[in-house]
């Protein structure tokens, strides 16, 4: 089966980059040049654990290819995945002028010889399957193959030429020479590799039930758990099949949309309860430990910290409750969870204010800047926030990432931000180091050898990643989150 993936973000790349390794043919397409350059010499231009081996694994059967060339990739395939951005506008709303552009161009460039696929794989509003559907045909109108096909099945209509027409159409009447799907993604930055491989399900929402069936046979050997894994991501030991969840555009849709909301609020909860715990004496690990054994409620998600980021939590349970108030419904629940997430990541700072008194003219080291650990994505990482915060107040800003260094600093020249090359480097001449991201390496920190180079030895465990009694034992003043 023929692929076009169009966006080669962490979602469309790591996509076609799997599909790839199970032997469909895929072009993956971008317009950043530089991007697609970079791929087709092998190279990842972003971080995630195995993604560079399948890379050059998939260039090396010659089955993945990259391209700025969206017409052409069109007309080779038979699915084609949107997998562009829907970053947040100002308003909260999903900025869909990528999604938009692609799904005009995408009836501009189709041949209308065979029956294809436009599937939406970018986290769209409900809706977006309907709408994608009308800039296809727009596109289409504009396409002089799609032009020529009317004009054949129109003089063909009532009369005795039908074979004729019906063989010039190739059996497609002109209205179906595509249909819309929606498929979710629910990959993991970090473990994306893995996610895609063995996903906890496939949703799939489409009107036609052919769109549906060639969807799934797409994604067949997930679903049967029928290939050899790679190295890098071996078979989680009795994983054996994946339930494909078959549903109409708009539940699809909507699935994405819960299940972050969800997610964040899950986050949001275990924060709430921290900052009581704090304030009772109570620890929010334990109490974590405790209620998460509960099977209704579920261990995973509930680490009290810094609050969540990255790029689509956010921008997500905003454009949900945009459509909520779109169609004049209050969502008092979404709403609590973005503003709690939005307290929590100002409790660092309080949390320094209290052991440091005076911020300002003091150094303070962020161990962690990605949003979370196993990734350089920064896009809404608490990290930043935290760091413009404390320049605000007039402190020096240090700042130690294993992979999102080079990353931020290009992202945000202007943030004076000092940049360290490990946590020693960083904890040099500061007045207090944060964890804010919770990198395995912060768990080993060498605690003797940090507290040396520090001005007074006071340590803010933003993701609880420490054991507090053997911090306070190398001499750090210690304040964890909700203990
Ligand atoms: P991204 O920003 O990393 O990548 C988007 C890519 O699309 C970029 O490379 C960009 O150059 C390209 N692009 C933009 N316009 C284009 C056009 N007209 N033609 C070709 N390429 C174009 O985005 P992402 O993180 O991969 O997210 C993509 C979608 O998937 C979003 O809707 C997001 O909400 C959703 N999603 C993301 C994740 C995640 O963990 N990142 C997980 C699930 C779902």
């Amino acid at each position: 089966m023929e692929v076009c993936v169009v966006g080669t973000g962490y979602v469309g790349l790591v996509t076609g980059t799997c599909l790839a390794y199970l032997g469909r043919s895929v072009v993956c397409v971008d317009i950043d040049e530089r991007k697609i350059q970079m791929l087709r010499e092998g190279k990842s231009p972003i971080y995630e654990p195995g993604l560079d081996q399948l890379i050059i694994t998939g260039i090396q059967r010659g089955n993945l290819r990259f391209s700025t060339d969206l017409a052409s990739a069109v007309k080779e395939s038979e699915v084609i995945f949107i997998a562009v951005g829907t970053p947040p506008l100002p308003t909260g709303k999903a900025d869909l002028s990528y999604v938009k552009a692609v799904a005009q161009s995408v009836g501009r460039a189709m041949d209308c010889e065979r029956r294809r696929i436009v599937v939406n794989k970018s986290t769209v509003p409900i809706g977006s399957g309907n709408w994608v559907e009308m800039l296809v045909k727009e596109g289409l109108q504009e396409n002089p193959a799609y032009r020529e096909r009317q004009a054949v099945a129109a003089a063909g209509q009532g009369g005795s030429a039908t074979t004729t027409v019906s063989r010039k159409l190739n059996g497609i009447k002109p209205e179906d020479v595509f249909l819309v799907a929606s498929n979710p993604e629910f990959l993991r930055e970090g473990s994306a590799i893995n996610d895609t491989f063995y996903p906890d399900r496939i949703v799939i929402g489409a009107t036609d039930s052919y769109a549906a069936e060639r969807l799934r046979a797409l994604y067949e050997p997930i679903v049967e758990q029928t290939f050899v894994p790679p190295a890098s991501a071996p078979r989680p030991s009795g994983f054996t099949a994946v339930p494909v969840v078959t549903t109409d555009l708009a539940s699809a849709e909507m699935i994405k949309y819960a299940a972050n909301a969800f997610l964040a609020t899950k986050i949001s909860f275990a924060n709430e309860i921290a900052n009581i715990c704090e304030r009772v004496g109570a620890d929010i690990k334990e109490v974590v430990r405790g209620f998460g054994l509960d099977s209704r409620i579920g261990p995973k998600f509930l680490n009290a910290g810094v609050g969540w980021g990255g790029s689509c939590f956010g921008k997500d349970v905003s454009a949900i409750i945009d459509i909520a108030n779109e169609y004049s419904y209050e969502p008092e629940l979404l709403r609590s969870t973005v503003s709690v997430n939005k307290r929590q990541r100002h409790v660092p700072v309080l949390k320094l204010q209290e052991a440091l008194k005076i911020i300002k003219g003091k150094t303070i080291g962020l161990l962690g800047l990605a949003f979370k650990p196993e990734t350089d994505d920064i896009r809404d990482a608490p990290a930043l926030e935290i760091a413009r915060e404390l320049l605000e107040m007039g402190a020096r800003v240090k700042a130690y990432d294993p992979i999102a260094n080079e990353v931020c600093a290009k992202q945000y020249p202007d943030l004076k931000i000092e940049y360290a090359t490990d946590a020693i480097s960083l904890a040099e001449d500061c007045d207090a180091i944060v964890i804010v991201t919770e990198w395995e390496e912060f768990q080993y920190l060498n605690l003797e050898e940090i507290g040396e180079v520090m001005n007074t030895k006071v340590l803010v465990d933003g993701r609880n990643v420490l054991d507090p009694a053997a911090v306070e034992a190398a001499g750090f003043k210690y304040r964890g989150i909700g203990r």
